[in-house]
């Protein structure tokens, strides 16, 4: 890194001090930027980095609820508006034991130059709680998420910042903060994506993540020749990303072989029964080891992170951050793997993502791998602006037309500053570009 981008990272640790996920994000766009810096000298002089790396609002607020024994609750609440040079904010919202400031950063950052690829008008931002909904009865997840909307509803708005699902936000929580954010603001508006389909949700927005993340991965594989039909792939998580990349990726040929969640993995060399899946997981909130009671000739392990030693061709990181380290990463390289696309948000370390471009293996990044959920949201927005809805075959070819665009970014990017087939390059450069410029012509603010 340039002396110039070394001060902006320092910076960043002693004002950020503990977020080592936020850090490690921020680092990652930093190494890439520095051709673009060297082309465009006029972004250091407006300390355009300097900027974009300090969010442009942090909201942190106490969530108190009662629970199921009467008992009062207190969570923490969290949401990072970053950046809203090309669109309003807009970014999921986690709930998960392990959210802190930090994690919300780090995806906060990463939203940013995600949705500048997707071609759509959207800023960054992400929220989030430590809340966690797993065992939680509906009437207690009800009780959070609207403690959690009476607050955030002051800061949010359909042209302001339109947060939408992420680990632990599904359906359910969606319309209980969008029962609330109405109750609060009288108003029937898109301040949420992922709605429900009778009330403003889009279809096919449930499958996008997953759609999408296949759709971008199809270009990888094209790009070296070759297709799905008889490829064995990993995915880790059980979620809706995880469920969605599974039912595509079948769908064109290949052969799903194992699947976690934060307990362990399930192997079916047969291929994985994604209708058994889906009942445990959609259907009852299971566990993935039940999967085996459905499918005995299917094996299960207990420890989530032993499913990269599963060989495959291809695999798909779906459940979580840092989820892939460098020796796990080496683990499926000796295994022959070819190709790894993102589809959760930083699931490989630095460590494993150099291991992956070390040895010629095609490495797809989450920023523009996992697009697919955000655009989709984007276009959740523009039909509850037109108050209309489109169908699924319209929702999804705008999808995969969008997921071929951002592909098309991130390698002619990479290719005009020299790091041809760099995808991590090509994407981070491609967006800081479209925001960076965007953050230029409106002055310093
Ligand atoms: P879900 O909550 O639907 O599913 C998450 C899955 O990952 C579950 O199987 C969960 O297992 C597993 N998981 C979560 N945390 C951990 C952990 N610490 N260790 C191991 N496994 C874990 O979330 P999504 O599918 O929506 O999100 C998955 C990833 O994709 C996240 O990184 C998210 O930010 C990213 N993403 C999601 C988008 C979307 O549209 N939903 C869009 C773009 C990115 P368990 O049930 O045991 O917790």
């Amino acid at each position: 890194m340039s002396q110039y981008l070394d001060s902006v990272m320092e910076t960043v640790i002693k004002r950020n001090a503990g977020e080592v996920e936020f850090h490690q994000a921020v680092k990652e766009v930093l190494e890439t930027i520095e051709p673009v810096l060297a082309k465009y000298p006029e972004f250091e002089k407006a300390k355009i980095v300097d900027r974009i790396v300090e969010p442009e609002r942090q909201i942190m607020f106490r969530v108190p609820w009662v629970d199921r024994n009467g008992e009062v609750q207190v969570n923490r609440g969290f949401r990072v508006q970053f950046n809203s040079a090309i669109g309003p904010y807009k970014g999921g919202l986690r709930l998960h034991p392990s959210v802190y400031l930090g994690i919300i950063k780090f995806l906060g950052f990463e939203q940013i130059f995600k949705n500048a690829l997707t071609t759509t008008p959207i800023g960054g931002g992400k929220g989030g709680s430590d809340f966690d909904p797993k065992g939680k009865t509906d009437l207690e997840v009800m009780n959070f998420c609207q403690s959690f909307m009476t607050e955030l509803f002051r800061h949010i708005g359909p042209d302001t910042d339109v947060p939408a699902g992420d680990i632990g936000t599904g359906a359910r929580e969606i319309g209980f903060m969008y029962g609330q954010y109405k109750r609060l603001s009288n108003t029937f508006t898109g301040v949420l994506t992922g709605k429900g389909l009778q009330w403003g949700g889009s279809l096919a927005r449930t499958e996008a993540t997953g759609y999408g993340l296949v759709y971008y991965a199809t270009r990888m594989l094209q790009d070296a020749g070759t297709d799905w039909t008889g490829k064995k792939v990993v995915i880790s998580g059980s979620g809706n990303v995880a469920i969605y990349a599974n039912q595509k990726a079948t769908s064109l040929g290949a052969k799903v072989i194992a699947m976690s969640d934060s307990n362990g993995y399930v192997v079916d060399e047969a291929g994985i029964n994604l209708d058994v899946v889906k009942e445990i997981k959609e259907g009852r909130r299971g566990r993935i080891k039940e999967y085996i009671d459905a499918v005995p000739s299917a094996q299960y392990v207990e420890g989530c992170r032993g499913i990269w030693t599963v060989p495959c061709d291809i695999a798909l990181p779906c459940a979580t951050q840092n989820e892939i380290n460098g020796d796990e990463a080496a683990t499926l390289v000796k295994n022959g793997v070819k190709f790894v696309a993102e589809g959760a948000n930083m699931p490989s370390t630095p460590e494993a993502i150099a291991t992956f471009q070390g040895n010629g293996v095609a490495f797809g990044p989450a920023k523009a791998a996992n697009s697919g959920g955000v655009a989709t949201s984007a276009l959740e927005m523009s039909q509850n602006s037109m108050r209309l809805s489109w169908t699924f075959d319209e929702v999804d070819q705008k999808l995969h037309g969008i997921m071929n665009a951002v592909y098309d970014q991130c390698t002619s990017a990479a290719e005009e500053f020299g790091m041809k087939g760099n995808l991590v390059a090509g994407a981070n450069i491609a967006a800081f570009l479209k925001v960076a410029k965007s953050m230029m012509a409106q002055g310093v603010v």
